[in-house]
């Protein structure tokens, strides 16, 4: 069971459908295996039902006309889903990983396959597209790392990064993460992450904001980020 947990913030945010559909992924993926946290957001949707509830009771709620409810209902009607690819033509896109059910139908639904790009010896990063409609200071992306390979020290400019293990494990100043684990990095961290010897270490890493990296190296990498 996961010991790193998302910070309660996150979780509220979750709860109250207003994280952005990475990090929605990301929080659904931890949920999927963390009993913990999803007692928890059974806990706060349970109290914004209750809200609800309380407001149904309101007089100005109970004298809406009843065509009038169902135009509010037609307005919250939530779009198609995506017809999803039939079973024989799905390929795996992490193989040997057993992804959690968010992270896998979000991967199933991409329009191109996963491009992997080296990021640094041992370090290797795919983004995974978003909406268009999305605030571009959010990235979703797969990090793929060496055994014993160390991640670029950075901190996070403004923004927070959230890092979840999905295989494999990696370490910093905080403590050991495995699958499961969430990190939250931001501006207040310097974080340095190594990963474990004998297992590659795969990752979802939501960042919302700008990274930049700290070090000599970095400073140089910083260059090239800033696009
Ligand atoms: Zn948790």
């Amino acid at each position: 069971m996961p010991v790193h947990h998302p910070e309660p913030e996150r979780l509220m945010e979750y709860a109250a459908g207003a994280a952005s559909p990475a990090m929605d992924v990301l929080i659904a993926a931890h949920l999927s295996l963390c009993p913990t946290c999803r007692k928890t957001v059974e806990r706060l949707e349970r109290m914004g039902g209750h809200m609800l509830e309380s407001l149904g009771s309101d007089e100005d709620v109970v004298s809406m006309s009843p065509g009038a409810f169902d135009a509010l209902l037609e307005k919250l009607d939530l779009p198609e889903e995506a017809p999803q690819a039939a079973a024989g033509d799905e390929i795996d896109p992490l193989p040997g990983v057993d992804l959690p059910a968010p992270i896998r139908e979000t991967l199933r639904n991409l329009e191109r396959p996963l491009e992997w790009r080296n990021r640094g010896k041992g370090i290797e990063e795919a983004e995974i597209p978003l909406p268009v409609d999305v605030d571009d200071s959010v990235r979703m992306s797969l990090l793929r790392i060496q055994p014993g390979r160390a991640v670029l020290e950075h901190t996070h400019d403004g923004g927070e990064e959230l890092t979840m293990v999905l295989a494999g494990g990696f370490s910093d100043e905080h403590g050991h993460y495995v699958r499961g684990d969430v990190q939250t990095g931001d501006d207040e961290l310097i974080h340095k992450p190594i990963a474990d010897e004998g297992e590659v270490c795969v990752c979802l890493a939501v960042v919302e904001g700008n990274l930049r990296f700290t070090g000599p190296v970095g400073r140089v990498l910083n260059l090239f980020m800033r696009t």
